[in-house]
């Protein structure tokens, strides 16, 4: 089975340094749901990981991150594509949890749920955080510069050896043009 692991926010929808917190708020990308689409045309699974921990401060409830993620299925849906699932951390950083990026945790979660090895398995995302959890995970990790992305890539913690990308659109091609999957 192809997976490819997917941040959120700066990835698949227009950041925003107040968070996202309610559905209205939920704004694609140019070109990331034509990308999900073209994924899933080619038999690939979709899993999100996204930190969230506008919940730990107490910005959005869970009800309200659920209604986001409605909004994000159904958009997402209506493109004809399909996200197989969302695992976010709720926590804040001084939660002291597993899942929230940069370690691990989620990845390790989506592995164990999908009877998957990570191993190969992109990993998109424009943090630096998404790209250590991937590493720790033993993914692939990917750099688009949308969202934070730009910043990411000049940063000096940043892994020159990794592959950038514009955004999503770009990522995707290079993904299913490179791979035996493509239609
Ligand atoms: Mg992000
Ligand atoms: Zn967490």
């Amino acid at each position: 089975m192809q997976l490819i692991i997917l941040d959120r926010d700066g990835v698949i929808n227009e950041d925003a340094d107040d968070y996202i917190k309610s559905p209205s708020e939920w704004n694609p990308i140019r070109g990331s749901l034509e990308a999900i689409a073209r994924l899933h045309r080619a038999g690939w699974h979709v899993v999100v990981a996204t930190n969230q921990s506008g919940i730990a401060r107490k910005l959005f409830d869970l009800d309200t991150l659920a209604r986001i993620h409605e909004t994000m299925h159904r958009r997402v849906i209506e493109s004809g594509g399909l996200i197989d699932a969302v695992f976010f951390c709720p926590h804040g950083p001084e939660d002291g949890c597993r899942c929230r990026k940069p370690l691990p945790g989620m990845f390790h979660d989506i592995a164990e749920r999908l009877h998957i090895n990570l191993a190969g398995v992109p990993a998109i995302g424009d943090s630096l955080r998404d790209l250590h959890a991937a590493k720790a995970a033993g993914a692939s990790p990917m750099l688009v510069k949308t969202g934070k992305g730009f910043g990411t890539a000049s940063h000096p913690d940043f892994d020159r050896s990794l592959p950038v990308f514009n955004d999503l659109y770009s990522a995707v091609n290079h993904l299913l043009d490179n791979s035996r999957f493509s239609p």
